[in-house]
């Protein structure tokens, strides 16, 4: 949840969009920060001869405007169908096998796998064929909000206004009598409990003494996606921007898709630039991992500049962000994995007063990490009230 603002522009740097009526956006308006939500047409475009051609997901009439060619209309229609058909009513399966049955190579290829890569930072192989539905149908109905400055909004005024240390990394947990010892940089102190919101992986890190040994081998293989991402500040403005930029049909190597910033609000960019944040294809993330910062940038930066016609020089500033556990994975297997996790750590926290949250505890989202840190507040909250109960039972 974090963004950054440089040469003035801002970024999201990870998450960045959410619904009207879910629990970010309820939180965000607990928070006072109403006025900071900026809603956020659901739009999806694709460079044709060096312009964005752009529709709207939730006006279907604008999938005529030439970003989709006639098959690829009937197909989208097609697929509209069924994201409101099969989810639920047959098994889950991936998205690749399933698409592979359903629709052309050549759709594939240009539309889902995009899509795929840029909701789930997975390739299409990988996706539960029910969660890319169920992401498409929620595209054509659901109001989307972004914040106007960028999600890191949330995060700085969750800190100011809770009493907390942020920024700080835990190092190590560890039992002192019934309390848990905190050790960190510039925080080393034992509390009657933790909500530990960290990512799966550090989670792991900081609780494996405490596993059993079978779940700590299971969640060491906690499928994940890893994402590179590039930011860049154009010179001079695309004609229209949209949301979701996916490639020109037929000719993405390295970029899977791409975000205008101007997009979520006009507050974002600088009069006469661009912003941008380019996401990699997800299969090539593990080549582009082992690269240089100025590597990555030329291979995306020499690609886009194709799709757009972009002259030498076109850009002022840019940079690189990579997330080796960019998401927890939404393949066909998450539901029971999550499940399996749910009751290890249920049955952790009732020895050690240590309760988990985090996307790889439900919907791998913004919605489902919060969800999940309701669930430990929750817990955490109803442990403690009945520890008070039986104390005061016992006066
Ligand atoms: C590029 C990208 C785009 C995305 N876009 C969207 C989107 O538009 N909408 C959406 O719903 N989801 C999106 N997601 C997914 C979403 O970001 C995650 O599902 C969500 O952020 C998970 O929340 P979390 O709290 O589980 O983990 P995180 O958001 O990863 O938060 C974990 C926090 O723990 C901190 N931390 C790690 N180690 C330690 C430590 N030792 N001590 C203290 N703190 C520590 C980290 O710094 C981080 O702040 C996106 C993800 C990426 C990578």
């Amino acid at each position: 949840m974090r963004s950054l603002e440089t040469a003035g522009a801002v970024y999201d740097l990870g998450a960045w969009t959410f619904t009207a009526g879910g629990r970010v956006a309820r939180l965000a308006r607990a928070l006072g920060l109403a006025n900071d939500l900026a809603t956020i047409p659901t739009t999806v475009a694709r460079p044709i001869g060096g312009h964005l051609r752009v529709a709207n997901l939730r006006k279907p009439l604008s999938l005529l405007t030439g970003v989709f060619s006639p098959i690829e209309v009937l197909h989208a229609i097609r697929l509209l169908y069924f994201s409101r058909t099969l989810p639920g009513r047959t098994p889950d399966e991936t998205a690749g096998a399933w698409a592979a049955r359903s629709f052309p190579p050549g759709f594939n290829r240009a539309v889902l796998a995009p899509l795929a890569g840029l909701y789930f930072l997975q390739p299409l192989a990988d996706v539960s064929r029910n969660a890319l539905l169920g992401t498409l149908r929620y595209l054509t109905h659901i109001q989307l909000m972004s914040f106007k400055k960028g999600m890191g909004q949330l995060g700085a005024r969750l800190a100011a206004t809770l009493d907390l240390h942020y920024n700080h990394t835990i190092e190590s947990l560890s039992l002192e009598g019934q309390a848990v010892l905190v050790r960190g940089k510039g925080c080393s102190r034992p509390f009657n409990g933790v909500i530990l919101a960290t990512p799966l992986p550090e989670t792991l890190r900081l609780i494996h003494a405490w596993l059993d040994p079978d779940h700590r081998q299971a969640a060491e293989r906690w499928p994940h996606a890893s994402a590179v991402l590039v930011r860049m500040l154009l010179k001079g403005r695309l004609r229209r921007p949209a949301l979701q930029v996916l490639p020109p049909r037929e000719m993405a190597k390295w970029i899977c898709g791409f975000t205008v910033e101007r997009a979520k609000s006009a507050m974002r960019t600088p009069a006469d630039r661009e912003a941008l944040t380019i996401y990699a294809r997800p299969e090539k993330c593990a080549t582009l991992s082992q690269w240089c910062d100025r590597d990555i940038v030329a291979a995306l930066a020499g690609e886009l500049a194709r799709w757009l016609r972009l002259p030498r020089h076109h850009h002022f500033e840019c940079g690189v962000k990579r997330w080796p556990y960019a998401v927890a994975s939404s393949d066909p297997e998450a539901g029971l994995r999550v499940a399996a996790m749910q009751a290890q750590l249920q049955r952790l926290s009732k020895r050690i007063p240590v309760w988990a949250a985090g996307d790889y505890l439900g919907p791998a989202s913004l919605e489902g990490a919060v969800a999940s840190a309701e669930i430990a507040a929750r817990a955490c909250r109803m442990h403690f009230k009945n520890k008070d109960h039986l104390l005061s039972s016992k006066h």
